[in-house]
């Protein structure tokens, strides 16, 4: 039977709702106040939360923003002793879904039970991704947003110190973009999420660089042989994708060897299907095999470069040779960098390698990076509605990022087209379609 919580600090008005919720067979769970009450959530992940507005300690909304960060599943429905306008708005942004005003009947109750909780009652065990996971919305959260190597530490505890690593739910599907070191928390997510239902994900390497592949060996749903993890990406240019992510497994990396639960698939397309997700990718100027992908799904396109030089750099690298040479070299990369701006036009969300400040970039021409100014600009030519920029260089710190920022921002602004800009930052989410006005992107780390 479904599992109902009660979060009210008076004990009489929790006897009196609890004695609602006991003519339906609910399991009934209390908590005197906002802090116990998030916990008992977490922890029961019940279907409907009943919450009081005005608590000691930690208040309903504080509630709703605390469950919502961590359960897309749950009801959560305000109970309030007032009726203003102002109130019911801020507890629907906080992420109720109801907000009723007290004194509330059980005919009330049922009323919006039926309205939030359509399938309550229905005893069938969930199989699958969870409903949450479906459309209406497409979900994004970053997991790892740094380069080249972790770097935990209080200078970067702001953006994450962890690898690439992007979970996308969309359209009942889980896609993981890189399996950098941030891929561990993921994983321990994930399997607090699903409990003994079996997990079922494709991962979407775009090359092996270690940064991008270190999380894997600590992936903890890979070791349960019931979840099913498919692995995609390209051959390297010197081994095969297998060959390359079992290497690092082997006995003088790793005390454990690949897990059976894992299937590692080359492709050979540069366009293909994850259920009804329709995947595009694009060979990007980075040392080795690299590639971008671009998702479209139902409620909206994410295209992810984490790692990639813009193409100006084949221009400055052969100003040396002469002529015709150069001309034609120059030619190259502007028919290059125009067919990048294709491939990524109009996109809803662009995740792209930002690693260098401008300065720092004449420095490592060559080195497989972008730098910002290059990356807005690229940005702008293609439209995309939002910028985050990614693959933050180790060396940045939390006040470097927001400096960077605050450059991106200015060329927008210069530009006078309406992208926004961010930089991406660990545990933060963005929603795409039905959810995308209630973007909860910054708001905390996981
Ligand atoms: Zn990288
Ligand atoms: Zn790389």
């Amino acid at each position: 039977m479904p599992t109902v919580l009660l979060i009210e600090d008076d004990a009489e008005s929790r006897r009196v709702t609890a004695e609602l919720f006991t003519r339906d067979d609910w399991t009934i769970l209390e908590a005197g106040d906002g802090e116990v009450g998030v916990s008992l959530a977490l922890e029961h992940r019940p279907e409907l939360v009943l919450c009081d507005l005005l608590m000691p300690k930690v208040n309903g909304f504080q509630v709703c923003r605390s469950i919502r960060q961590h359960l897309q599943r749950s009801r959560i429905v305000i109970v309030s002793g007032r009726d203003y306008g102002v109130d019911r708005a801020s507890a629907i942004e906080a992420g109720a879904d109801e907000y009723l005003v007290k004194p509330i009947s059980w005919e009330i109750l049922r009323e919006v039970i039926d309205r939030v909780l359509p399938t309550v009652g229905d005893a069938s065990p969930p199989t699958g991704p969870l409903p949450d996971f479906t459309p209406p919305s497409t979900r994004l959260r970053f997991w790892g947003v740094r380069g080249s190597i972790p770097v935990p530490g209080s200078s970067t505890v702001g953006y994450g110190g962890n690898t690439s690593c992007i979970e996308v739910r969309a359209d009942g599907e889980i896609i993981v973009l890189d399996a950098g070191s941030g891929m561990r928390e993921l994983g321990i997510a994930l399997d607090e999420e699903f409990g003994a239902r079996p997990i079922k994900l494709t991962v979407l390497i775009s090359h092996t660089h270690w940064d991008h592949i270190q999380g894997l060996p600590f992936f903890r749903p890979a070791f349960n042989e019931s979840n099913s993890i498919r692995i995609l990406g390209y051959e390297g240019a010197r081994a095969g994708l297998a060959t390359i992510l079992a290497s690092q497994m082997e006995t003088q990396f790793f005390p454990v060897s690949m897990p059976s639960a894992i299937d590692i698939e080359e492709l050979r397309d540069m366009e293909f299907k994850i259920g009804k997700v329709r995947v595009e990718a694009r060979f990007v100027n980075h040392p080795g095999i690299c590639v971008g992908y671009r998702l479209s799904t139902t409620n909206g396109s994410i295209a992810y470069l984490p790692d990639n030089e813009p193409y100006d750099v084949l221009k400055t690298s052969l100003t040396t040779r002469d002529g015709s040479e150069r001309e034609k070299a120059q030619a190259y990369a502007a028919s290059a960098r125009a067919k990048l701006v294709d491939f990524l036009r109009n996109v809803d969300v662009l995740i792209i390698d930002s690693q260098y400040t401008d300065e720092e970039y004449k420095k490592k021409i060559g080195w497989g990076h972008g730098s910002l100014s290059s990356v807005v600009s690229l940005a702008l030519d293609a439209e995309a509605r939002k910028l985050f920029l990614f693959h933050h260089d180790p060396g940045r710190d939390d006040k470097a990022v927001d400096t960077l920022v605050e450059g991106a921002r200015m060329l927008v602004l210069e530009s006078g087209k309406p992208m926004e800009v961010d930089a991406a930052r660990e545990g933060a989410e963005v929603w795409l379609g039905a959810r995308a006005s209630a973007e909860s992107y910054g708001s905390g780390g996981p």
